[in-house]
Formats: C-alpha cells, sequence, structure tokens
C-alpha cells in the first residue's frame, strides 16, 4: 500500500501494544515508526516486540523504522520512609548526597554532579516541575533549600535543574548496556535523552559509529543555546516537549517548536513533534479539541513525524489515538491552504550543487504538466533527505538497495520507500526501474511524467547531482 500521507507517525510500544495483533492494526491504522523506551521494559520484551514488528513489516512488504530511547541522565530523588510526603510553601528541605531513608525535612539525592554545580539561588524542578526548591546554601554532601512552590513528592520523582550544565555524558552506564543491546537487534534510528551539548552528540555517534542514525531529543534550554551544531551533527532530533516543558517556561514550548522544526528543516534534519498530543486518549476514546488541534498544528509546521507516547504505550486506547491522528494528518494536508503552503517556498540560495538540483526538481514538479512523483535514487538516504527538505506537493518514491536505510526512512516528511538494487548496477535502467515502482504502487499511469534524482556515481554519498525526467511508458 502506498503512503498517502506525507507527516509520519511514530507510536511508543509498551504492555498496552506489545501483542502481534494490536501491532498490526497499529500499522494498517497509519503508523510509521515505533520507538522502544529504555526507561521502561526489559530486554526480553523489547527484543520480542522488535522481531514481532520485523516479521508484520515482512508480511506487509512495508519499511518501518524501530527508535531505540535511551533513557539517558535523567535526575531522580530516592525513597521515603512512607512513599509520599507533601512539602509546604516556604518550610526548608534538604537534598543529601548519601543513602538516608527521606521525610518532610530530607531525602537521597544520588547524583554528585548536582553537589558541584548548584549555586546559592539556583532553583531546583521536582515531580515534573509541579515542585520548585530555591539552593539556600550546601556543602559537599547536602544541598539546603527553601520550598517555592508546595506539593506531593514521592518515591524517585525526577529533579530537573533548568540552565545548569551538569558535567554529565547523555549515556549512562545503563544506557551504554541498552545501546550496545538496541545495535545487536539492529534498530534503525537510536535517540539521546537530555542532550546537554554538542560533544553529547558527537561522543555517541562515535560509539554508535554507523549501525544505526542519531534523533537528539531537545529538552534541555543549553541544547537550544546550541541549537544548529547540535542539529548538524545529529541524523534527526526530537521536540521533547515533555521534559523541555520542565525546564523552560510553559508558555515558550509552543515558540521553540516552531524555532526548532524550521531550524531543522534548513540542515534537510527531519523532526519529531513529541509528547501529550493526545495524552487524554491514555484513558478516553476521543481526545479533547484542543489535542486534535495540537496534532494540526504540527502538521502545518511540517514537522516530519508526530508521535505518541503514554496514549499507545499504555493507555486503553491505542489503536483510536494513532487512528486519530492519521485522519488529522488527513484532514490538514488536504486543506487547500496547507498544499498552498507546499509550493509557497520562500526562494532560498542553495549553497551546493546537491541543493539546487534537489531544489530544481521541485520547482520542475511544479511546473511541468502530470508529474506523478519524484524518485530518488539513493544509496545512503541523503538524496531523499534532501528532497524531502523541500516538501514537495507530490510523493516522494525512495528506491534504495538497502533495507536498513529503507526502513530509516520511514520518519522522513512524505517519503515512501522500496527496496531495488537494479539500477545501482546498472544505471541505463533507471527509466524503467522507476515506471514499474510507480505502476505497481499506483502513484501513476501510462503517460504520467517522473521526476528522478540521483546521486551519481552511486556509492559516493552526500551529492545529489541528477536531474532527469521519464515519461512512463
Ligand atoms: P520521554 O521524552 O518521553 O522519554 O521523557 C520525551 C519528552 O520529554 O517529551
Ligand atoms: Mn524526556
Amino acid at each position: 500500500m502506498p503512503q498517502n500521507t506525507s507527516t509520519k507517525i511514530l507510536a511508543t510500544i509498551g504492555p498496552a501494544t506489545s501483542d502481534k495483533d494490536i501491532l498490526e492494526k497499529l500499522i494498517d491504522a497509519g503508523a510509521d515508526a515505533f520507538r522502544f523506551n529504555f526507561s521502561h521494559g526489559t530486554h526480553e520484551e523489547h527484543q520480542k516486540r522488535f522481531e514481532m514488528i520485523r516479521e508484520i513489516a515482512k508480511q506487509k512488504n512495508k519499511h518501518i523504522s524501530i527508535v531505540a530511547d535511551m533513557q539517558g541522565p535523567k535526575l531522580r530523588v530516592g525513597t521515603f520512609q512512607k512513599g509520599e510526603i507533601t512539602l509546604q510553601k516556604e518550610q526548608s528541605f534538604t537534598l543529601e548526597l548519601e543513602a538516608c531513608i527521606g521525610d518532610e525535612n530530607h531525602v537521597q539525592l544520588p547524583h554528585p554532579e548536582i553537589f558541584a554545580a548548584v549555586k546559592t539561588g539556583d532553583k531546583l524542578l521536582l515531580n515534573d516541575g509541579k515542585i520548585i526548591l530555591e539552593v539556600t546554601g550546601k556543602d559537599s554532601s547536602h544541598i539546603y533549600t527553601k520550598v517555592l512552590v508546595e506539593g506531593p513528592l514521592s518515591d524517585h520523582k525526577g529533579v530537573n535543574l533548568p540552565n545548569i550544565k551538569l558535567p554529565i555524558s547523555a549515556l549512562t552506564p545503563k544506557d551504554r548496556k541498552d545501546l550496545a543491546f538496541a545495535l545487536d537487534l539492529g534498530v534503525d534510528w537510536v535517540s539521546l535523552s537530555f542532550v546537554q551539548k554538542a560533544s553529547d552528540v558527537r561522543e555517541a555517534k562515535e560509539l554508535i559509529n554507523g549501525r544505526a542514525l542519531i534523533i537528539s531529543k531537545l529538552e534541555k534550554p543549553s541544547a537550544i543555546d546550541e541549537l544548529d551544531e547540535i542539529i548538524s551533527l545529529s541524523d534527526a532530533i526530537m521536540v521533547a516537549r515533555g521534559d523541555l516543558g520542565v525546564e523552560c517556561p510553559l508558555q515558550t514550548v509552543p515558540v521553540l517548536q516552531k524555532k526548532i522544526i524550521s531550524a531543522c528543516r534548513k540542515q534537510s534534519k527531519p523532526v519529531i513533534v513529541a509528547t501529550q498530543m493526545l495524552e487524554s486518549m491514555i484513558s478516553s476514546p476521543t481526545p479533547t479539541r484542543a489535542e486534535v488541534s495540537d496534532v494540526a498544528t504540527a502538521v502545518y509546521d511540517m514537522a516530519d513525524t508526530v508521535m505518541l507516547s503514554a496514549e499507545t504505550a499504555v493507555g486503553a486506547y491505542p489503536v483510536e489515538a494513532v487512528s486519530m491522528m492519521h485522519h488529522t494528518i488527513e484532514e490538514v494536508e488536504h486543506d487547500p491552504h496547507y498544499i498552498k503552503m507546499l509550493s509557497n517556498n520562500p526562494s532560498h540560495c542553495c549553497e551546493t550543487e546537491s541543493e539546487g538540483i534537489t531544489y530544481a526538481a521541485k520547482e520542475l514538479s511544479e511546473v511541468l504538466q502530470n508529474v506523478v512523483a519524484i524518485v530518488t535514487f539513493s544509496n545512503s538516504g541523503f538524496t531523499t533527505f534532501s528532497m524531502a527538505k523541500e516538501r514537495p506537493a507530490l510523493p516522494i518514491l525512495a528506491i534504495t538497495p538497502h533495507d536498513n536505510v529503507a526502513n530509516r526512512l520511514a520518519i522522513v516528511w512524505g517519503v515512501h520507500a522500496v527496496t531495488d538494487e537494479k539500477v545501482f548496477q546498472n544505471f541505463d535502467m533507471i527509466e524503467e526501474i522507476s515506471s514499474r515502482h510507480i505502476l505497481e504502487l499506483g502513484y501513476g499511469k501510462k503517460g504520467d511524467c517522473i521526476i528522478t534524482t540521483a546521486g551519481y556515481p552511486f556509492g559516493k554519498t552526500h551529492q545529489t547531482n541528477m536531474l532527469h525526467t521519464v515519461r512512463i511508458k
């Protein structure tokens, strides 16, 4: 079945979606990619899900991306004698480095980096930002605070330190084990949580060494400070609005979303908008109007992918959530205003030949009669990523010899990927092969025109230098 929408859906898999039957239903409802959240679940569970998804994808002859999401350096308090306490405004509260059983006066915070980094006056956010503590003093193993915003606090709740850059890597020892496991499985993408700086991505890249592509999750203000460099080092970006909305004032998140999407597009990097998109569907078969509007906004913003988290991982209506998202995407993508936005690209200065060819392909698709699709021949995916950047109003068919490249492309805007080696062995077959796939997928008929792009000779990556039109015979 060909892709009938351009914006992709990434669904997080969890206990609610671990059966083959449900996974199949998610794909039929419109899921293009699945996220395994390594903050939860065992390696065995992930492996089982991985194998099931690959099997279904094969049966359906569809390329699906699997994303391994690393937990990252999520900071947490220890435990309380009674499991939960309530902090009162203005009271003092102490965080202790050493192991201790917490109560109304203190709790353990087992992260030495925080004790070294905080200063008097800094703010610590607990429990998804619901509680705010202000640092009043410290020594090597105690941080003394005053409660600015009160509330309940229970075992292992998260701690966020906005505006403090901690001297920690984005990969913890647990992440390194999870990463090795995920790479051995053969996941398509790895996402890095709590990236603070460009060097975090560099470090992960060295470890991963091309075995998967990297998604940097933007959820720290310090990452926004190095936005362009982080985008350039990453293969894709996630606007991780959950933690971003704790670390930054909530009202800045929609503005950051637009800024990040546009910065990613400039660098031809796919961008995922994540978290709470249809949150109420965790327990309700229909979402709120505001949630549907949020999905629609991400589509109008031209994100590559929209993500579901708890809605599909633990929610009661996972298939309905994917379906709702899919229908919202369809509706927006049929809006004449949206279609006009696609061809109203601001003309830009092309810095490389590749950009020029890609831009020309899109322009040509708009001025030539009867063009039905753009076909990219891509060994590494580069030519396809570049084409998607232009957001053409026609389907982009990616033809690649590699299964893993086709899988990776499942989160890229507008792309339907198939594998075929022939053109890569014999360039003269370009007309025959592109016509055959377009006809098979039902994108066009005899007499229609296809625009093809490629980097030739093949294998010399990161270059698109060929633009060729094909009339289907
Ligand atoms: P998470 O990341 O679901 O792994 O926390 C996404 C976010 O923070 O928005
Ligand atoms: Mn997060």
